[in-house]
């Protein structure tokens, strides 16, 4: 049976505390070149790393598996089909599927979806019309349910998913305020993203003050990506009845015990505010909204959105590492082909 080289990375140890490369291996497998019937041979030419394969390095209970020891890691990629024994799909199709970490990959039909080159760049499905994006959306739009007029404030905000929440925002007519860890970030969304203030966590000497300074009227809608700090302060923010959409708190989990909880929890009885989780793979049922609005507000020139692109599968790991010490703005992506 012929075969092709592939290149992949393999979880090689799990992580205590801050992952480091070592917890990486790069291998080299042999593919069969005709793929078995209902599979496709795709040449990735897009990789995602995300913070939720963090808790896929844990081998514990989650909403996703956890990565197998000594195997291929897996995630979000986009690639162009070079055979094919799928009645749905010819060599030539580009491909969304989740078998990235590695250059070739064998993928049965199931798994993977058709996507259009000329409605935009492939990697775009990667990141703003891709799970970041409809985590943004539906995030803050159904959990957050944010109204003209009211103060929303962005944690991890120049991020993949934090950078459109801010934008969708503004579309909304909120008042809308971030918070990210550079002068550089700070700038771009003042900048480009268009929000009415910014701050830099990591200069401010006193976060709470630092948010409130920017946030007049207090905070009606929190969209949480970071924890800890954060959201003690914006709780401390809240408005009455404020919704505090709790998308991901990313300074936690590197964190080898447990972290504290905020001291102000009471804060959510007297203010009546709501708290709720969301995981965006629980909302199929938004995909087509979210694919029509995105579209058309990147047609219209709305939304801006950025990538960090790192080369060769070889840097994959330095890119998903990047994401914890913020070496990203917006999506964070390694390009394979
Ligand atoms: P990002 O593109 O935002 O990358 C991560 C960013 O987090 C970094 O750029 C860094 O920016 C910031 N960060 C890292 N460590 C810390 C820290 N200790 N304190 C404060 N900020 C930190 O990632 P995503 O947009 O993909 O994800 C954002 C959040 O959304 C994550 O919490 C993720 O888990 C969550 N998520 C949740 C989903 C869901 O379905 N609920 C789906 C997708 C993502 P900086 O320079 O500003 O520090």
């Amino acid at each position: 049976m012929p075969t092709i080289s592939s290149r992949e990375i393999h979880l090689a140890s799990r992580p205590v505390g801050q992952p480091t490369a070592e917890n990486f291996a790069l291998t080299t497998v042999d593919v069969e070149s005709t793929p078995a019937e209902d599979r496709l041979l795709v040449r990735n030419l897009y990789m995602s790393v995300d913070p939720y394969m963090r808790g896929r390095m844990r081998d514990g209970r989650s909403y996703a598996a956890p990565f197998a020891l000594g195997e291929a890691m897996t995630g979000g990629a986009v690639g162009e089909v070079v055979a094919s024994s799928h009645p749905d799909f010819a060599p030539g199709d580009t491909v969304l599927h989740n078998y990235g970490w590695r250059e070739y990959a064998s993928v049965h039909g199931k798994g993977a979806a058709k996507i259009d080159p000329a409605l935009a760049s492939v990697q775009s499905f990667l990141g703003v019309l891709g799970m970041p994006g409809k985590t943004a959306y539906v995030g803050l739009l159904d959990i957050g349910q944010p109204k003209a007029g009211e103060t929303v404030f962005v944690s991890g905000a120049a991020g993949a998913v934090g950078s459109l929440v801010c934008q969708i925002a503004k579309l909304q007519g909120c008042r809308v305020v971030g918070s990210a860890g550079s002068p550089e970030k700070v700038a771009w969304l003042k900048e480009k993203a268009g929000v009415d203030g910014a701050v830099n966590y990591r200069e401010a000497k006193n976060l709470r003050k630092a948010i409130a300074a920017e946030c007049p009227d207090g905070v009606d809608v929190y969209f949480e990506n970071v924890g800890g700090e954060h959201l003690e302060a914006a709780l401390s923010l809240m408005n009455d009845f404020g919704r505090i959409v709790a998308c991901g708190m990313i300074s936690q989990y590197n964190a080898s015990e447990p972290a504290p909880g905020p001291r102000n929890l009471a804060l959510i009885v007297s203010r009546r505010l709501r708290i709720q989780g969301f995981i965006v793979s629980d909302h199929p049922e938004r995909s087509a909204d979210f694919y029509r609005d995105m579209a058309g507000w990147m047609t219209e020139g709305k939304i801006h959105w950025e990538e960090t692109v790192l080369e060769g599968i070889e840097s994959a790991p330095d890119a998903f590492l990047g994401l914890f010490s913020g070496e990203n703005l917006g999506k964070m992506l390694v390009k394979l082909g």
